[in-house]
């Protein structure tokens, strides 16, 4: 069966959460990790979001994968396509976000795009083309400080136009209160002017909404998640859309574990809440940058235990922990040890039976599947705002939750375990 959607996403915690938007609004949704590159069975997927890694790589790079992403997109039938970028609009003067979106609305042979990376939720909001975090503008925030991509501007369109070939408009948020036809005729204007980006104004998932409304007929979105809030109504209005299903959950039963990777606040207090629950073990990060075999020994540890209960293994520690860590062995040193460590204990402790995993922290979860070779994912229902239950597509079926570190309440391991059949 042909898919509707197919979005294409710049990084992989921005691909779950636009799925995640995508699952609330009733549409059946998959996550690949990059094209798979030979056939994945996707189920009764109604949206594929493709998770790349195309922010900060380089321009050429990244317009190819992007470019990749969309003709597999095409392949599957998508009718319409969505560029997600992140709401504070991560990108510098040389890209990624105009050059990927120029090459995509060249392929698509079409000539508008709108513009919008407004996630009210998180206090993201985009006022006469200018975008706000919290009460900040942009450039005010701590985005301007970003390592890899600092913000020092809050105009969208001059951004945009600094990165792309093609020119950029506003629309205002005047147009888009007054409704879905008025801002239509806006983008229609704008795009009988030669303009191809309309950037659009939206303080509310109300306006959001709206934007989707005007754009059903439009063959390219742009925008962080919350653009797409209204996308699954345009195909349930044309008809090719059930009304809302309830996603499911994983179906994989078998021992669980939790992987924590993460330092940060909330999953500090998450592994506290379980460390007197269930059988815990610490890396010791002194040990694993010394060359000992911290992993195999996690690994034995683990296979020791019960497997009727939950395990944790986490590196997870306080700043000044951290702190002293980081200042022994290098950040990006310890970072990367502590990362594969926890992949590769991943890897050994599926291969020996486990088949529920909870992993918390980003760049930990990348590690994670990538060293369990996942390809692709069938998003599950909500365990907390913004992290769902996962189903690997290939088997051996695995239950998945890959929380960003800041996510989740404390309760989280607990609660996202008990849902689980
Ligand atoms: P978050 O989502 O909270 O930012 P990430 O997994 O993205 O979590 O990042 C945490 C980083 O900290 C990873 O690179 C991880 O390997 C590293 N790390 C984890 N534990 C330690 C530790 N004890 N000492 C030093 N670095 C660590």
């Amino acid at each position: 069966m042909a898919i509707l959607l197919g979005a294409i996403a710049d990084d992989f915690t921005g691909a779950t959460d636009l799925a995640n938007t995508l699952v609330s609004q009733g549409m059946r949704t998959v996550q690949t990790i990059g094209v798979p590159q030979t056939d994945l069975d996707l189920g009764d997927a109604e949206a594929v979001v493709v998770a790349l890694k195309s922010r900060t790589a380089p321009v050429t790079e990244a317009v190819s994968a992007s470019l990749e992403a969309l003709d597999w997109l095409r392949h599957l039938g998508a009718r319409q396509f969505f560029f997600k970028y992140c709401s504070t609009f991560d990108s510098t003067p040389a890209g990624n976000i105009g050059p990927i979106a120029d090459a995509l609305l060249d392929a698509l042979d079409d000539d508008f795009a709108l513009v919008c990376p407004a996630f009210p939720a998180n206090g993201r909001s985009v006022y006469l083309g200018h975008l706000f975090v919290g009460n900040q503008l942009l450039s005010d925030s701590s985005m301007k400080d970003h390592p890899l991509t600092p913000m020092r501007d809050s105009s969208l369109p001059r951004l945009l136009q600094a990165q792309s070939k093609r020119r950029a408009g506003v629309i205002p948020y005047p147009t888009v209160t007054t409704g879905a036809e008025a801002t239509r005729t806006a983008c229609d204007k704008l795009r009988a002017a030669g303009i191809s980006y309309g950037v659009a104004d939206a303080l509310t998932d109300v306006d959001l909404l709206t934007l989707g409304a005007a754009a059903a007929n439009h063959k390219l979105v742009t925008g962080g998640s919350g653009i797409a809030l209204g996308l699954p109504a345009n195909f349930r209005h044309q008809g090719r859309l059930d009304e809302p299903v309830n996603p499911k959950l994983p179906t994989a039963t078998g021992p669980a574990m939790v992987i924590a990777g993460s330092c940060s606040e909330a999953t500090r207090g998450q592994v506290d809440h379980v460390r007197d629950l269930w059988p815990c073990l610490k890396l010791d990060v002194d040990r694993l940058a010394n060359g000992e075999p911290v992993a195999d020994e996690a690994v034995a540890w683990a296979r020791d235990q019960s497997r009727a209960t939950p395990l944790m293994i986490y590196s997870s520690a306080n700043p000044d922990e951290i702190a002293r860590v980081q200042a022994t062995h290098g950040r990006e040193a310890a970072g990367t040890l502590v990362e594969e460590a926890l992949g590769w204990i991943a890897h050994d402790l599926v291969d020996g039976g486990w088949r529920r995993l909870i992993v918390a922290g980003g760049e930990t979860s990348g590690a994670v599947v990538s060293a369990l070779g996942v390809r692709g994912l069938r998003i599950g229902p909500e365990i907390d705002p913004g992290v769902p239950w996962t189903e690997t597509l290939d088997t051996p079926h695995l239950a998945l939750a890959l929380k960003s570190g800041n996510f989740g309440a404390e309760d989280f391991f607990s609660r996202a375990l008990e849902m689980l059949p």
